[in-house]
């Protein structure tokens, strides 16, 4: 008899088939010349870009010219696909009416913008748990130390904001990009607003896994970069309150950022400003030719996102990092990293560290042997990294050859399957068996 046509599990209304990634059927040489299907799970680092951030970018090529300036028809075309990206990025983070939108090149240039763009005397009050480009930008932050809980983050905001006096700022990250940990955002900034100080959320690995919502959270500002959003590299933003970004100085100094130039002082006018800066906050910080096609396709990633919808994008990453961190548990002398226990939710990010191996040699032998392509190193978090590293267990190993100061990073996201995740388990079965 005829089998039967398979019947196509029923979605649930509203969402899209997930969107395939480029560079899914990517070969790559191991040890010996053998070419093997890529194993990707380094999207933390970069995610692959997806097809329809493809199509939008190939579909803007043809006809792209002057931004903001030309009057002819590919000009105009141009600035209006910049502009809507503005206003699809502004609906992906869920902006206030009046929020700037302000394209960057990534995160850290994000997050140095908004460094930039404090008044005078700001209290920055920052976690020693950030990514360096969340660490770095402020001039003597008040840091403070990884909280064992969600609740002591909360708390240590608290305390460290308790009776500052003038503007103030906490920085934190909603999904480290060490641990895939989510942080307790919604919390804190509740906290900041009590204190009158306002909270900057670096989105960068929150915003390719959850939904974000700047008016629903009441966040005041969001950074996040487009290459780990499945869009290629170069374009970033800055979204949130406008009014810090209209009364600093601009960002970059040139074109597009200004109203006009004068000849300073005359005799008509001896007051007249020499340059008269944009006030509007994109305008003033967006100096120069902008990364068009970049935000076009970053865009172009937020809009297909959208249309999946996020409940089959959690759902299928859940699916698979589950499998992912029980695989790894089970891997005898595999130690997970994390600051608040197995049981606290993450992003498909996981950090560990296998007994009598250094991370680089684990990572190396993963690429080299099996084709499978992870991060090591302390992912530009090295504080938190050190602080991880001390909390984990070593006395069942060999001190000269116990776990060194790095990590390894496995990380997934669309495009991930299963067959990737049981190849890396496997692999480390296999170099594990090794061990002396
Ligand atoms: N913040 C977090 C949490 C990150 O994971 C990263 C990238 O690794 C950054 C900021 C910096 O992003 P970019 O290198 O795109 O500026």
């Amino acid at each position: 008899a005829p089998a039967e046509a398979p019947v196509p599990a029923a979605r649930p209304c509203g969402e899209r088939e997930i969107p395939a990634v480029l560079g899914a059927d990517l070969e790559v040489p191991v040890r010996g010349g053998r070419l093997v299907p890529y194993a990707n799970l380094d999207y933390a680092a970069s995610a692959p870009c997806l097809e329809p951030v493809s199509a939008a970018v190939a579909a803007a090529l043809p006809a792209y010219s002057s931004v903001h300036r030309g009057a002819g028809y590919a000009s105009q075309l141009t600035t209006a696909r910049y502009e809507q990206a503005r206003h699809t990025v502004r609906a992906f983070t869920g902006a206030r009416p009046g929020d700037a939108v302000v394209f960057t090149r990534n995160t850290t240039d994000a997050t140095n913008l908004l460094a930039r763009s404090l008044p005078e005397g700001t209290t920055v009050v920052v976690f020693d748990t950030e990514h360096h480009a969340s660490l770095l930008p402020w001039t003597d932050p008040v840091r403070l130390a990884p909280p064992a809980f969600p609740g002591e983050a909360v708390r240590a905001a608290d305390a460290a904001l308790e009776g500052v006096r003038g503007p103030a700022l906490l920085v934190v990250t909603a999904a480290s990009n060490v641990t895939g940990e989510l942080w307790p955002i919604a919390a804190l900034a509740h906290i900041a607003h009590r204190h009158g100080a306002r909270i900057l959320v670096d989105a960068a690995q929150l915003a390719p896994h959850r939904p974000l919502n700047l008016t629903a959270l009441d966040l005041d500002y969001v950074v996040f970069s487009g290459h780990k959003l499945y869009a290629p590299f170069g374009t970033g933003v800055l979204v949130g309150r406008p009014d810090w970004l209209a009364g600093a100085e601009p960002y970059l100094k040139g074109g597009g950022a200004v109203r006009a130039v004068n000849g300073g002082a005359t005799a008509q006018d001896p007051d007249a400003p020499e340059v008269e800066w944009h006030d509007d906050p994109e305008a003033r910080h967006e100096a120069g030719t902008p990364n068009v096609l970049g935000a076009v396709a970053l865009a172009a990633a937020c809009d297909a996102l959208t249309a999946t919808g996020w409940n089959a994008l959690v759902r299928e990453e859940g699916r698979l990092l589950g499998r992912l961190r029980a695989g790894l548990a089970a891997v005898e002398g595999v130690h997970e990293l994390s600051l608040w226990g197995p049981d606290h939710p993450r992003v498909g990010i996981v950090s560990f560290v296998v007994d009598g191996f250094t991370a680089r040699e684990v990572a190396e032998t993963l690429s080299n042997e099996y084709g499978i392509g992870v991060r090591d190193g302390k992912f530009c978090a090295h504080p938190f990294v050190r602080h991880l590293l001390d909390a984990v267990d070593t006395s069942g190993c060999d001190p000269d050859n116990a776990v060194t100061a790095s990590a390894v990073r496995a990380s997934i996201g669309i495009g991930t399957t299963e067959e990737h995740v049981d190849r890396l388990l496997a692999a480390l079965a296999d170099l594990t068996s090794r061990r002396g």
